[in-house]
C-alpha cells in the first residue's frame, strides 16, 4: 500500500485538482498528510444552543435552531439584499446575505428545520445575523456532530473560492473516513506508554473532531509533544555526535597573553559570572572534543571581555581566531573595542568587512595564511572562499539573532578540524527559543553586570511633556553629562524617518542653542567619516547632545552619556528598546532613559512600555516580547524557519511542554546514544523522513 499519508490532496473526496490547487498555494496543503496535520488555531463550543431571545450583538459565536421563511429582498440597486425570518419558539430575528443570493432562495426550505450558526451584528438598529453558517438540523446530527467545532485559518482568496473553515473541516472528515485505522504509530509503543500518552490516531481524529474538552487537551498535548519531542532529538543527537566524531583542539596552556593581560591590563576584576563562564569555556576548551557554546548574558555584562579572554588562550595555544559580526558597525565596534583592550600588548589584529580596500585585504589574506595575523575581526566576508587561515582554532559569533546554523557551519569548512564554536548573542533570548535555536549548543550565562552601575530609570513621557524633558536635559548638561536622543529607522519609511530626525535636530538645535550648547548627528545617510567624525566629537566631550538613529543601537560605548531618550518610543520592539538602553549605565553616575511618544497609543505599545519601565532585566524583557509579538514575529526564529515547521506548538506559550519533550529526548539518548536498540528504532525512521519533508530543516545542519 502506498503510504496513505503521502497521497496526493487531488484525490481527496471533495477537491479535485482546482481545489488542490488552492490548498497547494494558499495553505502549502499537497498531500493528505499535509491536510491532517493542518490544525485548527481554535475550537468553539457548540453544546449550547440559544434562542433567539437570548441573541446580543456583543456575542461571539452563537448557534440558535428554527426555522427559515418570509424571504424578501429590501436596499436599492447597489445595496441589495435578500433578508429571512429566522423562528423559533420565543421569537424571531432576521437573517441578511448580500450574495449567492439566488441560491440561498432556492436551497432552503420553509419546513426544514436549522441549525443556524454565526456572530450577531446590527444591522440598521436590529441585531442580526449576517451570513451565517446554516445547516439542516437531520444532517447535523448525522455527520460531524461535535460538541467542540474546530475552526481553520483560510485566505481571503480561498473564502472567495467557498473554501472557508467548515469546508476544510469537511474535508478532513473525508480524509479521517480513509485514513482511520491506518494511521501509524510514530512514537515507540513503550514510550507512548511510559508517557501516558494517547496514539497518534487517537490525536489526529480528536484534534479536528473533539468528543470533549478533556480529550481534546489530551489530543493537543501529544501532537505538541511529539513535534517539540523530535525537534529536540534531532539537536541532541547532533550535538552528541559532534561530540564523538570531532575531535578539538586541546589548548592545554595558559600562557603569557592571558596572563600579562589579566594581571597587567585589566583595569578591574570579573565578576563572578564571568569568571564560572570562563571556567566552562576552558573546561571545554581543554577536554579535547570541539566548543559549541552559547555565551548569554544581557546588554553590558561583559561578554566581549570574556570572549576576549578566551581569544587570548586560544593565542597562548598558538591558534588564531576569527570574531564574525552580523553588521559592519557591530564588526568594527568589536574590532575597537578588542583594540582597545589590547593596547600594548603587541598583538596582530585586523578587521575585514564587505569596504575592506583591496590593499588591506591583501595584506589580510597573506598574514592570515602565514599565521602572522593572530586575530580576525570582520562580516559575513569572512565565510567567503578566499579567505584561508593557517590554524583558526577558534571562532567567536555575535549573533545578534541574525545568523542561522546553517552559517555557523560554514565557518567549518575552512579547517579540517573544527575549531572551537562561541557564539554569543547581543541581547538575551528566551529559554525556549533558546533551546529551539540553539539547542545543540552549551549554554553558559552571565547573569550578574559588573559592580558599582547604578540600575537605569526609565521613564515614559508624552509628546505633549517636551519641556519637561528638556528642563531635565539642560539639568544633565550642566551636571557634565552627556545625551542621546534616538530616532526610529524603519526601512519602508524611511523618507519619512529621516524627516522625523532633521525636524527633532532642528527642534534641538532651537531649544539647545550655541554656543551654550553642542549638538552632534549620526544617521545612516551620513558618510563612514562623516559619521566617524560626528561621534568622535561626541566621544570626546565636545557636544553635549547625540542626536541619532538607530545607528548607535549597536556601536558606541560612551561613559559619560547618561541619559538615552527614545523618540516615538511606540514603534520600536522591546528588544530594541532594551538594546537602545543598554547603550547608558556604562558608567557609575546615575543614567536614565525617557521613553517619548505620542498619546495615542496602541494596548500593544502600552504593554510593550509598560514592560521597559518596570524592568532592567533583558531575561524577562525578552520572555515578554515573545508572548506579546508570538515566536514568529522574532527575527531569530523567522531565519531559522523554525516558526514555519511548527504546526502545532507555539514556543511563547508551550515552554513546559517544550522542557518536558527535551528532558525526555535527552532521557532516550543516555540509555541509548545511538538509538541502536530495536524498539528505539521508529525514532531513527522519524528523523529520516523529517528530514526528506519538504518541510525545510536544511538549517539546522
Ligand atoms: P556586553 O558585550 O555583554 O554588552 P561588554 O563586554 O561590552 O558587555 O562590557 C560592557 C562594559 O563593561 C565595557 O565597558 C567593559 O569594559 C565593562 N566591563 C566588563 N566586565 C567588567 C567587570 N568585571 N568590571 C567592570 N567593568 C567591566
Ligand atoms: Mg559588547
Amino acid at each position: 500500500m502506498a503510504e496513505p499519508f503521502e497521497q496526493d490532496i487531488k484525490f481527496l473526496t471533495g477537491v479535485g485538482p482546482k481545489r488542490a490547487e488552492l490548498l497547494n498555494k494558499e495553505l502549502q496543503v499537497f498531500t493528505f498528510g499535509d491536510l491532517i496535520t493542518y490544525y485548527p488555531y481554535k475550537y468553539i463550543d457548540r453544546s449550547k444552543f440559544y434562542t433567539t431571545r437570548e441573541v446580543r450583538s456583543n456575542q461571539a459565536y452563537i448557534q440558535i435552531k428554527g426555522k427559515i421563511s418570509n424571504f424578501r429582498f429590501e436596499g436599492g440597486r447597489s445595496g441589495r439584499r435578500l433578508v429571512a425570518d429566522f423562528h423559533d419558539n420565543e421569537g424571531h430575528i432576521d437573517i441578511i446575505w448580500f450574495h449567492g443570493i439566488k441560491w440561498i432562495k432556492e436551497s432552503i426550505k420553509p419546513e426544514k428545520t436549522y441549525i443556524v450558526f454565526g456572530k450577531p451584528s446590527i444591522f440598521q438598529g436590529k441585531v442580526n445575523l449576517i451570513h451565517p453558517e446554516i445547516e439542516d438540523l437531520q444532517l447535523h446530527e448525522s455527520k460531524i456532530s461535535t460538541s467542540l467545532q474546530a475552526l481553520y485559518t483560510t485566505s481571503e482568496k480561498l473564502k472567495k473560492n467557498y473554501i472557508n473553515s467548515r469546508i476544510i473541516q469537511k474535508l478532513q472528515h473525508n480524509l479521517l473516513k480513509i485514513l482511520k485505522g491506518k494511521i501509524p504509530e510514530t512514537l515507540p509503543a513503550y514510550f507512548v506508554k511510559e508517557l501516558n500518552l494517547i496514539s497518534r490516531e487517537q490525536a489526529l481524529i480528536n484534534a479536528h473532531f473533539p468528543d470533549n474538552p478533556d480529550i481534546l487537551s489530551k489530543a493537543t498535548f501529544r501532537l505538541k509533544f511529539e513535534e517539540l519531542f523530535y525537534i529536540q532529538l534531532r539537536l541532541l543527537k547532533q550535538k552528541e555526535a559532534r561530540k564523538t566524531k570531532f575531535q578539538g583542539f586541546v589548548f592545554s596552556k595558559v600562557g603569557k597573553h592571558l596572563n600579562d593581560f589579566y594581571k597587567i591590563h585589566l583595569r578591574f576584576d570579573l565578576t563572578e559570572a564571568q569568571k564560572r563562564v570562563i571556567k566552562e569555556i576552558r573546561r571545554d576548551l581543554g577536554s579535547g572534543k570541539q566548543m559549541n557554546r552559547l555565551l548569554q548574558g544581557d546588554v553590558g555584562s561583559g561578554k566581549t571581555l570574556v570572549a576576549l579572554m578566551t581569544m587570548l588562550i586560544a593565542l597562548d595555544n598558538d591558534y588564531q581566531t576569527c570574531i564574525m559580526a552580523p553588521t559592519e558597525i557591530l564588526a568594527f565596534q568589536h574590532f575597537k573595542t578588542i583594540s582597545g583592550f589590547l593596547e600594548g600588548l603587541n598583538i596582530n589584529i585586523r578587521l575585514l568587512t564587505g569596504s575592506t580596500k583591496k590593499s588591506e585585504r591583501d595584506i589580510i589574506h597573506e598574514e592570515l595564511q602565514n599565521g602572522k595575523l593572530q586575530f580576525l575581526i570582520g562580516t559575513h566576508a569572512l565565510i567567503e572562499e578566499t579567505v584561508m587561515f593557517h590554524n583558526l582554532g577558534l571562532v567567536i559569533i555575535d549573533e545578534q539573532h541574525r545568523f542561522g546554523v546553517a552559517q555557523r557551519g560554514q565557518l567549518w569548512k575552512k579547517n579540517i578540524r573544527p575549531p572551537h564554536v562561541l557564539v554569543m548573542t547581543a541581547t538575551p533570548i528566551p529559554r525556549t527559543l533558546a533551546m529551539t535555536l540553539y539547542g545543540d549548543l552549551d549554554v553558559s550565562v552571565i547573569d550578574e553586570m559588573p559592580p558599582g552601575r547604578k540600575p537605569i530609570k526609565t521613564l515614559h513621557f508624552f509628546d505633549s511633556q517636551r519641556n519637561r524633558v528638556f528642563g531635565f536635559m539642560r539639568k544633565q548638561i550642566e551636571a557634565g553629562q552627556q545625551i542621546f536622543i534616538v530616532y526610529p529607522l524603519i526601512k519602508e519609511s524611511e523618507k519619512m524617518d529621516y524627516k522625523d530626525l532633521e525636524d527633532g535636530y532642528i527642534s534641538i538645535t532651537r531649544a539647545f542653542p550655541p554656543p551654550k550648547y553642542a549638538v552632534s548627528v549620526v544617521h545612516g545617510k551620513m558618510k563612514p567619516q562623516e559619521k566617524e567624525i560626528s561621534m568622535q566629537h561626541f566621544l570626546a566631550g565636545r557636544t553635549h547632545i547625540m542626536v541619532a538613529t538607530t545607528v548607535i543601537e549597536v556601536g558606541v560605548d560612551i561613559r559619560n552619556a547618561s541619559v538615552m531618550i527614545i523618540e516615538s518610543a511606540e514603534r520600536f520592539g522591546l528588544s530594541q528598546l532594551h538594546q537602545l538602553r543598554g547603550r547608558v549605565g556604562r558608567g557609575s553616575d546615575q543614567s536614565y532613559c525617557l521613553l517619548m511618544s505620542t498619546e495615542k497609543l496602541s494596548s500593544e505599545a502600552i504593554k510593550r512600555i509598560e514592560t521597559i519601565v518596570r524592568t532592567n532585566d533583558g531575561f524577562e524583557i525578552a520572555e515578554a516580547d515573545l508572548k506579546l509579538r508570538g515566536p514568529g514575529d522574532l527575527e531569530g526564529i523567522q531565519q531559522s524557519g523554525i516558526a514555519f515547521t511548527l504546526k502545532i506548538a507555539n514556543l511563547a506559550q508551550d515552554g513546559q511542554i517544550l522542557q518536558y519533550a527535551r528532558n525526555m529526548a535527552e532521557k532516550i539518548l543516555e540509555n541509548d546514544p545511538d538509538l541502536s536498540n530495536p524498539e528505539n528504532q521508529i525514532f531513527v525512521k522519524q528523523l529520516k523522513s523529517q528530514k526528506n519533508n519538504r518541510t525545510n530543516w536544511s538549517g539546522i545542519s
